[in-house]
């Protein structure tokens, strides 16, 4: 029953050689070829590279070199560039990419001797809120037969659900961690813009995007955190500052911690049942010592609207990149140079990520650029305000992830609008840069309900803290899907 322990089981088991991490390897990848076929959860599975980094893994054992991810294995979201394994961002415009380096996330999972099984299905380019937009087909979440498993890291959330992998990595630029982790019943930790590198990871929004940890429960989503934060020098925007460990300090009592709820997050968009969820868990928050009081965001009605001017913008420019001449798709034949870029970008992207080139080029064309890209900057620094004077009063916001529980495949996506009001609790948080956490929090209908764990920026341990905290106490995030 190795797929159903978590890292830290996993790691024990390893130490006490009671398993090596090749027979662990071999004995997930065949559960993962037998069972994926229902979820579609990975775009790659790489047997060949995961038994050689096994092998690696156990010798690195032997020779007394083992970190607490030596030979365990794990999965990456398919925007992490892996040297020599195929990374195709849920693209047709990638779909024979191999890269030729390593992201820095990937490094560092590699230096600690993980094994990555393979790479997980995504939304294109990571845009989405339900996995329906990746050229490789849509993701079924393993709580419901034709359910979404939340997007755009839904393969990720799906496989970890799943007991396919223990764990994977996600990223969040509008909230495709912690949406996905809710709709899925796991655990997800969107971290603190610049805490973990962005280099290799495919970009969308680059003001946005942050790669984060999905795990079963937050001890493992910390452990994850020990082996992607820390300062980049390839990237400019990675924060130079210190990293906790952040197993550390899971155990602090909670005794008077101070929880704000935002009032504008528990607004007519949740419905009764989801937020009774939320209600009772904060509840038990309150059990454990914790004060409870309201607070305000008063412009984070607006981050829809500005997210979807600014995300847009920086895609734009961001998949200018992939015009049939550097590498990706390329058309057949084409008449001349024009021809070769347009019809390369008419036939490598998908509706959704043209939508978003259309618009983010409109809003950032001459004579517009003020009434909308200059506008919604200005309004992203009221929200992140908004979020600063809050934590001026509480330490710690809860609220829903997500206004409904998974939804059925096909229901969103003729209306990109309704799409995007999936993540109407998530994306300030983005736009602020603040970390935040997704907890398996309860059940409606049957299906899984996450509770937002909001902190000031670098609180991450502070949120694993508070998350782990709510699993000594609850068991929704050890539910397995039938
Ligand atoms: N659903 C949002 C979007 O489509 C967020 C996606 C993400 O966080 N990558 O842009």
């Amino acid at each position: 029953m190795m797929h159903n322990k978590s890292v830290a089981e996993l790691s024990k088991e390893l130490e006490s050689g009671k398993i090596s991490s090749v027979e662990l390897t071999q004995q997930l990848l065949d559960r993962l070829k037998n069972e994926d076929g229902k979820y579609n959860s990975f775009i790659t599975i790489s047997d060949e590279q995961a038994l050689a980094e096994a092998k690696a893994a156990d010798e690195m054992r032997a020779a007394g070199k083992a970190t607490a991810w030596t030979g365990v294995p794990f999965a990456h979201k398919d925007i992490f560039c892996t040297n020599g394994v195929r990374t195709t961002c849920g693209s047709k415009m990638l779909e024979n990419f191999v890269p030729p380096y390593d992201a820095t996330v990937t490094a560092n999972f590699k230096a600690a001797g993980a094994v990555c099984l393979g790479k997980t299905n995504m939304d294109e380019f990571a845009m989405g809120s339900s996995n329906e937009s990746s050229f490789f087909g849509a993701v079924t979440n393993p709580w419901g037969d034709k359910r979404v498993p939340g997007g755009s890291s839904g393969g990720s959330a799906a496989a970890v659900a799943a007991r396919l992998v223990p764990a994977a990595t996600g990223t969040d630029t509008g909230g495709s961690i912690r949406q996905p982790a809710a709709l899925c019943g796991i655990t997800g930790l969107k971290p603190t813009y610049g805490r973990v590198s962005r280099y290799g990871m495919i970009a969308f929004a680059s003001s946005l995007d942050q790669g984060g940890p999905m795990a079963r429960t937050a001890e493992d989503a910390a452990l994850m955190m020990n082996v992607m934060a820390g300062f980049d020098p390839k990237d400019s925007t990675c924060i130079d500052r210190e990293v906790p460990d952040y197993t550390a300090t899971l155990n602090e009592p909670l005794k008077g911690l101070k929880i704000g709820l935002p009032k504008e997050y528990f607004s007519e968009q949740l419905s009764p049942a989801m937020e009774e969820q939320v209600r009772n868990a904060v509840r038990e928050y309150e059990k454990l010592g914790a004060t409870v009081k309201e607070v305000s965001l008063p412009n984070a009605k607006l981050a829809i609207a500005a997210y979807y001017v600014i995300a847009p913008a920086e895609a734009s420019a961001n998949l200018s990149r992939f015009d049939g001449a550097r590498y990706g798709y390329r058309c057949e034949n084409p008449k001349d140079l024009m021809d070769m870029y347009t019809r390369t970008r008419a036939e490598g992207f998908g509706n959704e990520v043209k939508r978003r080139i259309l618009v983010g080029s409109y809003a950032l064309s001459a004579g517009y650029f003020d009434a909308y890209y200059l506008k919604a900057q200005k309004v992203r620094r009221l929200i992140q305000q908004d979020f600063i004077n809050a934590f001026k009063e509480v330490d710690v916001m809860m609220s829903p992830v997500s206004p409904s529980p998974a939804f059925v495949q096909g229901e969103k996506t003729t209306d990109p609008v309704t799409m995007y009001l999936e993540d109407v609790f998530t994306i300030a948080i983005n736009l602020a840069g603040i970390p935040a956490m997704s907890v398996p929090a309860g059940f409606v209908d049957g299906l899984p309900v996450g509770l937002q764990i909001i902190g000031d920026y670098f609180s991450e341990a502070r949120l694993l803290n508070a998350a782990h905290q709510f699993q000594q106490v609850t068991d929704w995030h050890q539910r397995e899907p039938q």
